[in-house]
Parts: C-alpha cells; structure tokens; sequence
C-alpha cells in the first residue's frame, strides 16, 4: 500500500539552472496478495518512479509505503531490508539486469545465499533446481552453467524472474516485464508470472504502456497521466468502458486489444507535457476533446464513476433538486 506517494527531482537544466521535476504526485494505492494491479501510461508519466519508490529505490519526498501495516520509514534497519526482501523489482531488459559475466547458477547461487543465510549447501543447490522449475526452465542442469547471451530474451526474463523469488517475496513490481521481448513470448511471461501469482499468492504491480495487455492480465488497472492518477478501476471496466478523456484515448488507440503489442506509440493527439512546469489545473486540459473553462483552472480530484474513480470534473456529482445526484456532463 502506498498513500499520497510524491517524488521530486532536481535537475540541472541547459543553463546550469536548477528545475524541480515533479514525477510523481499524490499517488496511492493498494496491492492485494494474489490479484494483479496494472500501472498504466506514457513514458514520463511517472509510472516507473512509482515502482521505484516502492521498491525503496530511493525516499519518496513526501508520502509512505505500509507493508501489512507498518510503515516503511528508517532506511537500511532491520525491517527496512526485511521489507527490502519482500518487495522484488522485475525490469524491462533482463539483458541489462542479468551480469553478463556470470553464469545462471552463479547469479542466482548468490540471490540464494543472500536471502537464505543459514540454509547448507544442499538446501541451497534444492532451492537453485527449484526456482528454475518454477520458471519453466527444465531440467535446470541444461541452464545453470549457461551466461545470460546464451539464452533467449524469454528465458533470461525467465530467469531474473527466478532471481527475485529466491527472495521469497510478496510483492512483484514488474517493470515493461515484457516490451523489449518478442511478440511471440510475451505471453508466455505474462501466463508464467500469472501462474505463480496463484501459486506463490504474490501481489504483482505491472506496469505498461499498453492498455490492451492489462484487460488481458491484470484484475484492476490504475492510469497516469503526468505524475497524476487519473483513474482507477476493475480492468475490465477501465479498458472497455474508459471513464476518464485520456483513458478513452488510449483505448482508442489500441486497435488490436489481442496483439499485445507494446511497441507502438500510445497515442498521436499531441505530446506528453513537461513535468517541469505542468499544466494548472487538470495537467490532461490543452490534449483534452471535452475541456471547459474550469479544467485549466482547478484540478479534479479522483471522483467516484461506476466501478471505479476518474480524475475529471465531468463526473462531478451534483445534488439535484429531489435529492438524487446525476452526472454532470
Ligand atoms: Fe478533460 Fe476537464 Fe476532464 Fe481534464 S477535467 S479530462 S480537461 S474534461
Ligand atoms: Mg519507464
């Protein structure tokens, strides 16, 4: 659970002058153990710096991260690293994340030994052969002695996967788990992290830029737009019925919800804006078809649509004379 996430960063800009980026603002939400929570976005919409404030990647500047209750504050006590190791972080190019120079066992011997100290050597040669068959890596004497160059982008995701759940985690934050991989095993990944979802009972955040691929894998979907969340739903709902402008957007520009195909660009209707200096009021109004005059002026909190919340004043409620509240539209 994260409630009221907000990151900031300081850059230098082109002059030497310092600007403050704000990534992420007010951002909460819940995982579940054994249910999928899809982070949806553009790049820049600050979708990866929330996996990485809840990875503890770096503090977030304002904001806390609970796991099961207790809040996460003092960096590197004892609870700190046990949430550490409960909270494992899967990239986008396991290529990169792999070290090139070890090889499979090597890598994730030393996962093992990090994460289970007292066990003896053949407990931890078990867990080794284990994780790889979790994996669908079999039989794991075929992999252990291979470097990361020699398998496929499958197989190497397959194996950071192992890595982090040598940790025994409870919680997955799948970062574009599956964008730089092919088409074609794409969803093998996604059927293989689905599976141990069940298995393991793990709470899994995937993030993407493709909303097709999270009516496909996750149950709810939360969508950002820049640094904001803009709704929030069953994923079902969010991805076939969008609530919120930017939303229908997106869905709109997924013509092949079966494709899974997250390297097309998400949408044409003009650019993502600049975090350094967003727009005021609702950061969504200079893209948006259905902008009024208040939207550039005020910024919509989350307000509740059937099956969910959407960031937007055109589902303000307001109270109408016999008591019963409509939409406004
Ligand atoms: Fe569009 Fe206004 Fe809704 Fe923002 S608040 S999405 S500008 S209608
Ligand atoms: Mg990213």
């Amino acid at each position: 659970r994260a409630v009221g996430l907000a990151k900031s960063f300081v850059v230098r800009g082109a002059r030497g002058r310092r600007a403050v980026v704000r990534a992420v603002d007010d951002v909460s939400l819940d995982l579940h153990r054994g249910r999928v929570l899809a982070l949806v976005g553009e790049s820049g919409s600050g979708k990866s710096t929330v996996a990485r404030l809840l990875a503890q990647l770096y503090p977030s500047t304002r904001g806390e991260v609970v796991l099961r209750g207790e809040a996460v504050r003092v960096r590197g006590g004892r609870r700190f690293r046990r949430y550490c190791r409960s909270v494992q972080m899967i990239f986008q190019d396991p290529f990169a994340s792999l070290n090139p120079i070890h090889t499979i066992g090597y890598t994730l011997r030393r996962a093992i030994r990090i994460h289970h100290p007292k066990a003896n050597r053949a407990q931890r040669e078990a867990m080794l052969t284990g994780l790889l068959e979790q994996v669908h890596l079999t039989p794991a004497s075929r992999y252990v002695d291979k470097f990361p160059h020699e398998l496929s982008g499958g197989q190497r995701q397959r194996v950071a996967i192992a890595r982090a759940l040598g940790a025994r985690p409870e919680v997955l934050l799948a970062d574009e788990p599956v964008s730089m991989l092919d088409v074609s095993i794409r969803l093998g990944v996604l059927n293989l992290l689905q599976e141990l979802k069940d298995e393991l009972s793990l709470a899994i955040l995937y993030i993407t830029h493709d909303i097709a691929s999270a009516r496909y894998f996750a149950d709810e979907t939360i969508v950002m737009y820049a640094g904001r969340i803009v709704e929030h739903g069953d994923s079902e709902r969010v991805t076939q019925a969008p609530a919120h402008p930017y939303t229908r957007l997106l869905v709109a520009s997924a013509p092949d919800p079966d494709a899974l195909d997250v390297e097309r660009p998400p949408t044409s209707a003009g650019e993502p804006p600049s975090l350094i200096s967003p727009p005021s009021g609702c950061r969504f109004h200079p893209r948006c078809p259905q902008a009024m005059a208040r939207c550039s002026v005020e910024a919509p909190p989350l307000l509740p649509v059937p099956g969910g919340t959407a960031a937007c004043w055109l589902y303000e409620a307001s109270t109408g004379e016999d008591g019963t509240t409509e939409e406004a539209s």
